[in-house]
């Protein structure tokens, strides 16, 4: 029994000895398993030869190996001359066991640095618990990058778990700590499923306890570019991330091809209309997007000046929204109607500007691509200003904006 025990105290003393994680190294003559347990199947404390054999097919070939197909029998008595360690991965890439056979010649350290590796993808085992409660595929995908960017690397590294002595082989077992992964990914999850959950950052507000969909229950709106309805997509609507700016989006993204006519979406007074917007230098607006980043969010100065680009601001008073001031924006234009100035009366459905990317980096290249209106709803009171959807989650959201731009007057 002693000369088994000898190999396990060096193993484990050479793991500790040598911090995770190990840069990968090559010439590994491992077959790489797929093992069929569920993910959360706890570690498998002896080899499953069966599974081994079944899985050949599904093998995945270890990077660097030349000779991962040499795949020996898990049964290293049968075989004795030919015995080869197995890394096995169970199916969620969350754990890892290194099978050991007794009388093995390669050293551990050999393999270590396989298993210690740093995961290439974080496995979506790891993140569809909490993803799955998005219903938006393309909210969802962008999360899912955001939580990648978020997890240290050091959560994504596989941990010494266990070791146990077989009959046959030394088993060692790592796995990746998920409870402290949960602990930094569910808040996350939780903020962009239930944006009314945390407070936000709006431009200018004093309260960040947007006032409930209520306050919208009669409000009718034109649809701004005629024909284009109010997009599916939750990254095109409000509370969606804009990582860029460190900012949340306060309005509809509408894609309308270059140059499509723009409409008041209601009648008011034009208090903006950016006739001699010029675009910013790439470079400049890069730097004011590193500002961003060092504020954690964007600055009321950046967005109104430069992010929107060629713009119109409607002032609609108190009427539109009972006991609120209402403005609405109108963003990226590529032109502007020549009489419109601060103080000009518009009434609803009067053509405004045309659609366009200016104030986005796309314009700041010189190009035309991209373009589409950024439209977006203001409400102020004495409490602060707020936008259309503020607080509320894609379910509550979609249909109430759908509603409110239900009309099909002209
Ligand atoms: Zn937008």
């Amino acid at each position: 029994m002693n000369y088994k025990l000898f190999p396990l105290v060096f193993l484990l003393l050479s793991c500790f000895q040598h911090p995770l994680p190990v840069l990968p190294s090559g010439n590994l003559s491992v077959a790489l398993l797929s093992e069929s347990t569920s993910p959360v199947s706890p570690v498998p404390k002896t080899p499953t030869p069966g599974v081994a054999q079944d899985s050949l097919s599904g093998a995945e070939e270890f990077p660097d190996s030349s000779r991962a197909n040499e795949l020996q029998p898990t049964d290293s008595e049968a075989q004795p001359e030919n015995k080869k360690p197995l890394l096995i991965y169970s199916d969620d890439k969350l754990s890892v066991n290194l099978h050991f056979p007794h009388g093995t010649k390669e050293t551990f350290e050999t393999f270590k640095s396989a298993i210690l590796r740093e995961i290439p993808v974080l496995p979506d085992s790891v993140l569809s618990p909490g993803l799955a409660s998005i219903t938006d595929d393309s909210l969802k995908s962008v999360l899912r990058t955001m939580l990648l960017d978020e997890i240290p690397s050091a959560l994504l590294t596989y941990q010494l778990k266990d070791v146990s002595v077989t009959d046959s082989s030394t088993i060692i077992s790592f796995a990746i700590d998920t409870s402290n992964l949960y602990r930094r990914t569910e808040p996350l999850i939780a903020f962009y499923k239930d944006p009314a959950s945390a407070p936000l950052y709006p431009l200018f507000s004093m309260d960040t306890n947007p006032p409930g969909p209520e306050i919208y229950s009669r409000l009718s709106l034109l649809i701004p570019c005629e024909g284009i309805p109010v997009p599916r997509r939750a990254l095109l609507l409000p509370n969606a991330p804009r990582s860029y700016r460190n900012g949340i989006h306060r309005g509809i993204d509408f894609y309308a091809n270059w140059g499509t006519p723009v409409r008041a979406v209601a009648d008011g007074v034009i208090i903006r209309a950016e006739h001699n917007y010029k675009e910013v230098l790439p470079e400049f607006r890069k730097s004011l997007l590193a500002e961003t980043d060092k504020l954690g969010r964007t600055p009321s100065d950046i967005f109104e000046h430069i992010l929107v680009g060629r713009a119109v601001y409607i002032d609609h008073g108190f009427s539109l929204v009972p006991g609120y001031r209402a403005v609405t924006i109108y963003a990226h234009l590529s032109d502007i109607e020549n009489n419109l100035n601060p103080g000009t009366k518009v009434t609803r459905g009067q053509i405004i500007g045309y659609s366009g990317n200016s104030g986005t980096s796309d314009s700041t290249k010189k190009t035309r691509n991209g373009a589409h209106l950024h439209w977006e709803l203001i409400v102020q009171n004495k409490a602060g200003e707020y936008y259309l959807g503020q607080g509320l989650n894609y379910d509550e959201l979609f249909p109430l904006l759908v509603r409110i731009f239900a009309s099909e007057d002209e």
